[in-house]
């Protein structure tokens, strides 16, 4: 857990959040502010600053499983993933999370 991560924060309870669905290793929430009609953060409840910083290759397996899983239950078949990964491709917060964006 990294202190002032406002993903850590969601990913542990400290900030009151619905989860859409979660796994051992992965939390998915909605995003505050959406891009799409459904606009999903799905987020490792471990601390990484960005994608280059995970090498845990059982979580990054995790992560995908939780793409289908998740849009699954939410009966979205059709959707685009999406990492910002460093500042310079518009990553602002930095604990890493995968956007799951569809046009429901
Ligand atoms: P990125 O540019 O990939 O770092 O995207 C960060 C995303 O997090 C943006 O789409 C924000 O709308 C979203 N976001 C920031 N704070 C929150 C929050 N507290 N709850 C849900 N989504 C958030
Ligand atoms: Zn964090």
């Amino acid at each position: 857990m990294s202190e002032d991560c406002i993903f850590c924060k969601i990913a542990n309870g400290e900030i009151a959040t619905e989860l859409v669905y979660q796994t051992p290793n992965t939390v998915v929430f909605k995003d505050a502010n959406p891009k799409a009609p459904v606009h999903l953060l799905v987020v490792p409840k471990k601390h990484y600053a960005t994608l280059n910083d995970v090498d845990d290759k059982e979580l990054l397996g995790e992560l995908m499983q939780t793409i289908q899983q998740v849009t699954k239950k939410i009966g979205l078949k059709s959707y685009k993933v999406h990492i910002n990964t460093g500042k310079d491709a518009g990553q602002v917060v930095f604990h890493l999370h995968i956007h799951i964006l569809g046009n429901k």
